[in-house]
């Protein structure tokens, strides 16, 4: 497994796979043959079929603006090596000078076919949960002690970069009004929703109305094209900043402390992406806001303190409810059903801990089983579920 610092990137929304990693294939497309005449881009499955709503073009445009380029979205071919496909042409003198096809991996990763991409190293020892949870009881260590015996200083300090970042998205989300740019004119909520206080307000809807415009705000943020942090991806970036800062205000938690938090949560979104998939053009959101779920569950233990058994336990159920969900954004535009799914998982992420704490010893699934699961599920769902806007809400919404 890869470092954690790898599952939080800082860039621009809407989509991972669908702007970070086009932005990042364009870019070096253009670093390698910047003096064409000019450039083709063509886009397919997932990138074809939803590129316009996530903005794929956008920042592909803004890449190569004041070039001579083109871009196409191609929804006939299908024998694709990956859903988020793209190639890249270069000419000069009506000559074919350079080619590059690239695949959109997921959380903002690209991969060059052909080429040995720089991945970067595996420095794990270990690449599932029960290895890990099995070493460190040996030594009689936690999941934050292992962590940090095998991660680099600037890890953490990236992880402290990345909270600064999160706390920014959720404020500029909160205070910024208006419409959402895209079709569907959705007006932004977040300063709303955490402006409806009631005299009489409990604990819990406090808890619900603050955690819920803290994800709403965040992917308000996205779902603008704003900056945010992957976690592990854009369209669910709203779900560890939601959970995470309303339980440093709550319980005062330094910022020091946060960043153990990222870390246990990192670990899982690590363990997800090396076993299954964060990507939800290849297995469906429960892939994305499952694993952002399972994410804050793990965090949010781990600011508690709770014991390895425990975050097992809340990352388990966090991911085990959100077995099957569909990725079926309406226009393809990461708004609908996205910004509600985030605060939705916010506090289903709060509840799981609870339930880890309450049920602790009675866990009968493992997180790898359910992290399993989760593949297997996303490779068997139909193609219309996985981000092309054919399917689901996407579908029934016009009727
Ligand atoms: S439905 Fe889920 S996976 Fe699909 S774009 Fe929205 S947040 Fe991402």
């Amino acid at each position: 497994m890869k470092t954690i610092a790898d599952i939080y990137k800082y860039g621009k929304g809407p989509s991972s796979s669908h702007t970070m990693g086009p932005e990042k294939a364009a870019m070096l497309f253009l670093e390698k043959y910047p003096n064409a005449d000019n450039y083709e881009v063509t886009l397919y499955g997932s990138l074809s079929k939803t590129g316009k709503g996530h903005l794929t073009d956008f920042v592909i445009s803004e890449v190569f603006s004041g070039k001579n380029y083109n871009i196409t979205f191609n929804n006939e071919k299908t024998d694709l090596l990956h859903p988020n496909t793209m190639d890249f042409c270069a000419y000069k003198n009506n000559t074919q000078i350079g080619f590059m096809q690239v695949l959109s991996i997921g959380g903002g990763e690209i991969h060059v076919v052909g080429t040995k991409s720089k991945h970067l190293p595996d420095i794990y020892p270990h690449t599932n949960f029960t290895d890990i949870k099995e070493f460190c009881t040996d030594k009689g260590i936690t999941i934050f002690d292992y962590i940090k015996s095998v991660e680099p200083k600037e890890t953490f300090d990236h992880l402290a970069f990345v909270w600064e970042k999160m706390k920014e998205s959720v404020k500029t989300g909160l205070k910024t009004q208006g419409t959402i740019p895209g079709s569907l004119k959705l007006t932004r909520k977040a300063g709303y929703l955490f402006s409806q206080k009631h005299f009489d307000e409990t604990g819990e809807t406090k808890e619900n109305r603050i955690a819920c415009s803290y994800a709403f705000a965040v992917a308000e943020q996205n779902a603008s094209a704003g900056q945010i942090v992957t976690a592990p991806t854009c369209g669910s970036a709203g779900v560890m900043p939601a959970v995470l800062l309303y339980t440093q205000q709550k319980r005062g938690f330094s910022d020091n402390d946060i960043v153990r938090a990222l870390a246990v949560g990192g670990l899982i979104g690590n363990i997800i992406r090396t076993n299954a998939s964060v990507s939800g053009a290849e297995c469906g959101c429960q892939a994305e806001i499952g694993s952002a779920c399972s994410m804050a569950a793990a965090a949010l233990c781990e600011l508690y303190e709770m014991d390895i058994e425990q975050i097992e336990y809340a990352a388990e159920i966090a991911m085990e409810h959100h077995l099957g969900l569909t990725c079926d954004p309406i226009c393809g535009l990461v708004q609908i059903p996205c910004i509600e799914r985030n605060a939705v998982a916010a506090m289903r992420a709060i509840n799981a801990v609870n339930l880890s704490q309450f049920l602790r010893g009675t866990r009968r699934v493992s997180f790898d089983t359910v992290v399993k699961t989760m593949y297997r599920t996303g490779l068997d769902m139909n193609q219309k579920y996985k981000e092309t806007a054919e399917g689901g809400l996407a579908e029934v919404f016009f009727e």
